[in-house]
């Protein structure tokens, strides 16, 4: 279940032009968010080209929220969020993921919804890289 458009199941380009992988959970792969206005942003992609949570079984499901789990404790450890915001959208990538967004108070979009792309935050590739080291680290 791959589809040749969708930056989650063929990695590359496609999915290099928003985020980074940074190594597979059980079942998805967790990926670091190259937008970084909310510094730690991340996405946890399940590992087939499914659209919706029901299209898995109950047991996968709960594989994919362990998962989900387990990437937002590593994040809580490396970035200390006041809160982090989860958000499943994919009107168009029809692809199930989650955004793992942290939120710092008086933090851009604090209180509020959070922009799927404000482009205003890019990194290097050595921040990217250090970013990704901390996060791997609390895994
Ligand atoms: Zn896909």
């Amino acid at each position: 279940m791959k589809d040749s458009n969708c930056g989650y199941c063929v990695g590359g380009e496609p999915l290099a032009k928003f985020g980074i992988q940074i190594c597979d959970l059980k079942v998805s792969q967790l990926i670091l968010f190259k937008e970084q206005s909310h510094p730690g942003r991340c996405i946890v992609a399940y590992k087939d080209h499914v659209s919706e949570i029901v299209n898995i079984s109950e047991e996968e499901r709960n594989a994919f929220f362990a998962d989900v789990d387990h990437a937002a404790r590593a994040i809580h450890a490396a970035f200390h969020p006041d809160k982090l915001n989860y958000g499943a959208y994919g009107d168009t990538g029809c692809h199930l993921h989650m955004h793992l967004v942290p939120k710092y108070k008086d933090g851009f979009e604090w209180g509020g919804t959070f922009e799927m792309n404000p482009g205003r935050v890019t990194l290097s590739d050595e921040e990217y890289a250090e970013m990704i080291e901390k996060i791997k680290a609390c895994l």
